[in-house]
């Protein structure tokens, strides 16, 4: 009972040694798909998660959900192939501005292209927004905010065809303004960075994520979905909710 942040899977190419702990090695990440399924967790979309805030569909006791941040290249690369493999699916984050190819430079060769994010739905992957240009969004004003949030969702309703269900907060940013004007642009809810393995309904728009890293071992990553890590950072956590009622 997670969702899971992921960012790149890959190597660390060189120069981006500041952000090496967002790259996780393809060997781990299967590594870690194949822990999950021994474990017994089912993977689950944000969809299912959501449905059952409501009480209509009960969750398996054991589930996770994975959701990868930003729209990078090797998502599509390296990241769909296993997860297709292991029958398991996720939901992708996008940064519309920088689709490759919608971007005016073409300067975006990291990142998904339109026909590789066709592909990911059409397998069955989420597609989610995370904003227009990935600003701190508790800096913006009104309009501004607007175009970053329910302009990235008209985008991606014009790709994909349907809107988006889910929003994700770049830099984990928010406040009540941002979570309300996400709420009236008609997504379903959103993720945060707020840590924590358990998700409880009113938490529908900042729902918190445990984070996969670099070096984020199969046991490691047991102990981050147990009733311990749980316990640790409620705890921690205890300030941040207070501010978030
Ligand atoms: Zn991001």
């Amino acid at each position: 009972m997670a969702i899971l942040t992921y960012h790149h899977i890959g190597p660390c190419p060189p120069g981006q040694e500041d952000h090496k702990g967002l790259w996780v090695e393809e060997g781990l990440f299967a590594a870690q798909l194949r822990a999950l399924k021994s474990w017994g967790y089912t993977c689950m979309t944000l969809h299912d998660v959501a449905a059952s805030f409501s009480g209509r569909w009960r969750l398996p006791r054991k589930w996770v959900c994975i959701t990868f941040d930003d729209g990078w290249r090797d998502n599509y690369e390296r990241a769909l192939p296993q997860l297709a493999r292991h029958g398991m699916f996720a939901t992708f984050f996008m940064v519309t501005s920088r689709i490759r190819a919608n971007h005016p430079t073409g300067n975006w060769d990291d990142y998904l292209s339109l026909p590789e994010l066709h592909e990911m739905a059409n397998a069955g992957m989420e597609i989610g927004s995370h904003t227009h240009t990935h600003p701190h969004l508790t800096r913006l004003d009104e309009s501004a905010l607007k175009s970053e949030i329910v302009g990235s969702r008209e985008i991606l309703a014009d790709v994909l065809g349907h809107p988006p269900e889910w929003f994700c907060y770049p830099y984990g940013n928010f406040s009540q303004r941002v979570a309300k004007v996400v709420r009236e642009a008609g997504y379903g809810g959103a993720t945060s960075t707020i840590r924590d393995n358990r998700v409880r309904p009113n938490q529908r728009y900042w729902m918190p994520r445990v984070m996969i890293m670099q070096d984020t071992q199969p046991r490691r990553l047991r102990y981050m979905l147990s009733g311990t890590y749980h316990l640790v950072h409620a705890w921690k956590n205890r300030s941040r909710w207070e501010g978030a009622k």
